[in-house]
This record gives C-alpha cells, sequence and structure tokens, in this order.
C-alpha cells in the first residue's frame, strides 16, 4: 500500500523535464527541482512523524496495564520498518510524539517551512516542559519559525522555553551541568576523537582559546589547517607540554541591567551558544570569571556608534566589534557558522562605506562565495538579499538583538 502515490508526480516532472543547457546556461532548472524535492522530503518527514505519534497513540489505547510498555514495542516496529538501530529508532519515536504536542510547528514542517533538523531542535526545546507550557511555547513560535536554520529555530524555541518557566530552565541547567564528562572513541586509520561535556561558557572559552592560537600560528606562516594547529595546540597544553595564553581570550553575555541586578528574567544571550536563564549568567559573571566574561549591555551597544569614521577601509574597534555581535553568526542565508570576516556588503572600491549599515559578518567559505562572478548581495535596511548565479534571491534577517531580548514570555520581577 501507499506505493507510487504522492510525490510522484513531482518526481515524474522532473524525470520527465528537458535540462538543456541551451535554453538554460545557468542550470537554473536545476535549482528549482532541488527545491521541489526539498518540499517533498520535508512533508513526507512530516507526514512520517505523524504516523508514528499515531501509531503511538493507537497502542496506548489497544494494550491495557499489565502487558509491558507499548513505546517499546513501537520504537521497535520502527527500528525494522526504517532499518534503522534501536537508538536511532528511539531518537526518532521522541521527536515524533514530542512534535505531535506542538501542531503548530508541526504545520511549519509539514509545509516546508523549516528542515527536519530544524524541527528536532525545537521540540528538544520543549522536553523539560509540561503540557500546557509545550502548547504554549508551541503558539509562540507560531509564524516566527518559518525559514529559520536548524540553530536559530532551537534558539528561538529555547529563549522562550527559558521565559516560559525562567526557575525550571536554571534548575535543569544546574543538572546538566552536573553531568560532565570526557569520553574517548577510537576511529579507524591511526585517529581518535576526544569528546567533551561540560559548562558552555568554559568550553566556548577554550574553543575561542585554541582557535585564536590557530588564528595567530597561521596569520606568523604556519601552513597547517586551523582545525590542525587547534587539535595540535590542545593536545599539547592538555599533557602539560604548553601552557595556554590567556590573554586576549573572552566570551561575552549580552544581557540587559535588568539581568544583572537580578530584577528581570528574560533570557540572557550567550554569543556561539544561544540563550541562557538570567540566573545561570548571573552565577558565571559571579563564579570568578570576570576576567574572561564581557559583560554586553543592550542599550550601550546599539546606541555607540555615530563617531566611527566611515572612510576607513577596515572594519575594526568598537564597529567591529558591534557587527559580530549583531550578526552573530555568518550572514549568508542558510549559513550558520562562526564569523571569521566583516565584509561590505557594497564593495568599499565601489564606494561603499565602513559602517554598521554596510558592513556583514561572514565565514570564510561565504565571504569566498559572495565574490565569485555571478553572485549579488545588496542590502535594503537590515535585510541582505543573495542573489545566485541562476537569479534566485535569498534573504538573510538581522538577529534583532534587543527585541530578542526583551520580548518574549519573560517577565519582569516585582
Ligand atoms: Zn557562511
Amino acid at each position: 500500500m501507499f506505493e507510487n502515490v504522492a510525490a510522484e508526480e513531482l518526481l515524474k516532472a522532473v524525470r520527465m523535464h528537458d535540462f538543456d543547457p541551451h535554453d538554460d546556461p545557468m542550470d537554473g532548472d536545476r535549482i528549482d527541482a532541488i527545491k521541489a524535492c526539498e518540499q517533498v522530503v520535508r512533508a513526507a518527514q512530516a507526514m512520517q512523524a505523524q504516523q508514528i505519534a499515531a501509531l503511538d497513540t493507537s497502542r496506548a489505547s489497544h494494550l491495557t496495564l499489565g502487558h509491558g510498555d507499548h513505546s517499546l514495542s513501537v520504537i521497535g516496529e520502527l527500528g525494522m520498518a526504517r532499518n534503522i538501530s534501536p537508538s536511532a529508532a528511539c531518537n526518532h519515536y521522541g521527536f515524533a510524539v514530542g512534535l505531535a504536542r506542538m501542531p503548530h510547528v508541526a504545520a511549519v514542517f509539514t509545509a516546508g517551512g523549516i528542515s527536519e533538523q530544524a524541527a528536532r531542535l525545537v521540540v528538544r526545546e520543549s522536553t523539560g516542559l509540561d503540557r500546557e507550557q509545550v502548547t504554549r511555547l508551541d503558539t509562540l513560535l507560531d509564524g516566527l519559525i518559518v525559514g529559520l536554520t536548524p540553530r536559530k529555530a532551537g534558539d528561538l524555541a529555547r529563549h522562550y522555553a527559558i521565559g516560559i518557566d525562567a526557575d525550571a530552565a536554571f534548575k535543569r541547567a544546574k543538572a546538566n551541568r552536573s553531568d560532565r564528562f570526557v569520553s574517548y572513541f577510537p576511529d579507524t586509520d591511526g585517529v581518535a576523537v576526544l569528546q567533551v561535556r561540560g559548562p558552555a561558557e568554559q568550553l566556548l572559552a577554550a574553543y575561542n582559546s585554541l582557535g585564536k592560537a590557530a588564528r595567530t600560528a597561521r596569520a606568523a606562516g604556519d601552513n597547517r589547517t586551523t582545525g590542525q594547529v587547534m587539535c595540535d595546540e590542545f593536545a599539547q597544553r592538555v599533557t602539560g607540554l604548553k601552557t595556554a595564553n590567556s590573554a586576549g581570550v573572552e566570551i561575552g553575555l549580552i544581557m540587559t541591567l535588568g539581568n544583572l541586578l537580578d530584577i528581570d528574567d528574560n533570557p540572557v544571550t550567550l554569543p556561539g551558544f544561544g540563550p541562557i536563564p538570567a540566573a545561570l549568567a548571573r552565577r558565571i559573571i559571579c563564579s570568578g570569571g570576570q576576567t574572561w566574561i564581557r559583560r554586553l549591555f543592550t542599550d550601550p551597544i546599539d546606541h555607540s556608534l555615530t563617531d566611527c569614521d566611515q572612510r576607513r577601509r577596515r572594519f575594526d574597534g568598537t564597529l567591529a566589534k558591534i557587527i559580530t555581535k549583531r550578526d552573530r553568526r555568518c550572514r549568508q542565508p542558510g549559513c550558520d557558522s562562526p564569523i571569521r570576516h566583516l565584509d561590505h556588503i557594497l564593495a568599499f572600491n565601489n564606494g561603499g562605506l565602513t559602517t554598521k549599515v554596510n558592513g556583514q559578518g561572514l565565514c570564510g567559505r561565504s565571504h569566498t562565495i559572495k565574490h565569485l562572478p555571478g553572485w549579488r548581495v545588496t542590502t535594503e535596511g537590515s535585510q541582505i538579499d543573495w542573489t545566485t548565479p541562476t537569479g534566485h534571491s535569498y534573504r538573510s534577517k538581522r538577529p534583532a538583538l534587543i527585541e530578542y531580548v526583551t520580548s518574549g514570555p519573560g517577565h519582569l520581577r516585582q
């Protein structure tokens, strides 16, 4: 049953289409085909999750007490039906059941507005909430998650989940942070993988410290890749062959003054990680990390740009910091990589000014792509449009720093 229906029409159309390079020299039709297939894949994934949740409900009503846990049977059947491992089936089951509690998110997923990965990250943020709170989270996210990358969708869901119950979020964070470990996995052909789980700000600082060492080494002519230098540095520092140069390594906490004064429970943003409970941010600040934690209050950042010299070629100093903290991640639509370059949207040589408005944070790869033939990047207000060689256009919206921090369901304590 259900063979050769549904997406078959689209697949047939793609199969039969004449992708003639003479009629369509830039292969724009292939991009259209890729986009259409993606919609079908997402709709199918959403339907699959819906069927898993419905099967779970059906089994729960058929099996009476004393016949064991019905979910174990569903997970076992799912694993075999999909030919995936029991643990993968268990994950998929958890996602499907969680998604069924969030009808708005499920509708966006079904319509192709977010990827399965994004839907999974959103559902993951709902796991610590009770049924009523999940419904609230689902309602709050309605209309806001369409088109978001997995990371942004997950961050937004966490932001609201923290706001719905800040005390519970803080308790979950405390419990999570006590679950710290290091594990070692032998890999093939002479390499292994070391995995570390621990407090976000500490690991972020460690990661930034290794990245800084790599950039310094490469700037001085070291021809190892960034990843190679980071790995070598890590091994040398941990084994004591070399000590870290901690100077200049810092992480930021974007917060309101109320957050710091303990009168505002809205989530605080840890750039490079995402939203964290305000109580956790206060604890991090009090824990002696002041030397490497920079508190970035929302108001001063947005009003401190007036005296920048717009004719300078390079984005540096305060302006560099503001663009980096404002954009947080690479501005190419769909890319969530860390910012490595500050770019003039309208090129400096074409009269582009060195201003907040004409600046964008990009990762190395996106910066290279932007300057390839046929690519065009333009800005209108806070939005940046990326047009590809085939003429397809994609929009990057600026993450709204202040609105993001101060809106939402969080509350000011009396
Ligand atoms: Zn990028």
